[in-house]
C-alpha cells in the first residue's frame, strides 16, 4: 500500500458508516459555498484543503487519524465562485429583488435603470442594475443618481444562490449554519 491511498480508504470506512451526517463548506472569506457530505469534508480536512469551523461531539476515526465530525468547514484557499452559481441577470429576477418597486420613488417599477447609464459604461450587472418606475427612468435619463439628486433605496446587489442550493440538496440545515447563512442571506 502507497501512503497516497490512505486518505481514501479512510474515507471509504466513512461512506460505510449509517449515519450520513452533512457538512457546510465554507469560502476562505466565510462566504458559505455548497454542502457536502460529513464523509467528503473530512477528506478536505485530511488532504488539509479544509479547516474545521465547527464540529459535531461524534468522532470519526481511522486507524491513524482521529477527527470530530465537521459540521462546517472553512476552505484555506480562497474559491473564485463560477458566474453559473449566479442568479440569472433578466427583467424578471431583478422585479423579484427589488419585489416590483422603482428603487428611487417606490412606486410600482416598470423599467430596467442603469444606475450608471451604460452610455457612460455603466455594466449590464446586478451591481448596475435596479427595477425603476417610467417615470424616474426618462426623469434619470443619462444621469447618475447623485447628478439627478435621486438617492437609491439601498446599494444593488446580486441575489445569492445558496438558499436554493441547500433545498436542492435535500440539506436539514445544521444548526451551527445558521449563522454563516445569515450573513449573505
Ligand atoms: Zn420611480
Amino acid at each position: 500500500m502507497t501512503r497516497n491511498t490512505e486518505p481514501r480508504l479512510a474515507a471509504h470506512h466513512w461512506y460505510r458508516r449509517p449515519a450520513m451526517a452533512q457538512a457546510l463548506v465554507l469560502n476562505a472569506t466565510y462566504e458559505p459555498l455548497s454542502v457536502v457530505s460529513a464523509r467528503r469534508a473530512v477528506v478536505l480536512l485530511i488532504n488539509r484543503k479544509a479547516e474545521i469551523v465547527h464540529a459535531g461531539e461524534e468522532l470519526w476515526s481511522s486507524e491513524r487519524l482521529r477527527f470530530p465530525v465537521p459540521t462546517v468547514v472553512r476552505l484555506r484557499r480562497y474559491v473564485k465562485v463560477p458566474y453559473h452559481r449566479r442568479v440569472p441577470l433578466n427583467r424578471r429576477a431583478v422585479f423579484a429583488r427589488d419585489r416590483h418597486r422603482c428603487q428611487y420613488c417606490a412606486g410600482t417599477a416598470e423599467n430596467l435603470d442603469h444606475v450608471l447609464p451604460r452610455s457612460r459604461g455603466g455594466d449590464h450587472a446586478w451591481e448596475n442594475i435596479v427595477a425603476a418606475c417610467r417615470s424616474c427612468n426618462a426623469r434619470k435619463g443619462n444621469r447618475t443618481p447623485p447628478e439627478a439628486g435621486m438617492p437609491l433605496a439601498a446599494a444593488p446587489r446580486a441575489p445569492r444562490r445558496h438558499g436554493r442550493m441547500l433545498i436542492g440538496l435535500g440539506a436539514q440545515p445544521h444548526p451551527t449554519w445558521g449563522a454563516y447563512l445569515e450573513l449573505t442571506g
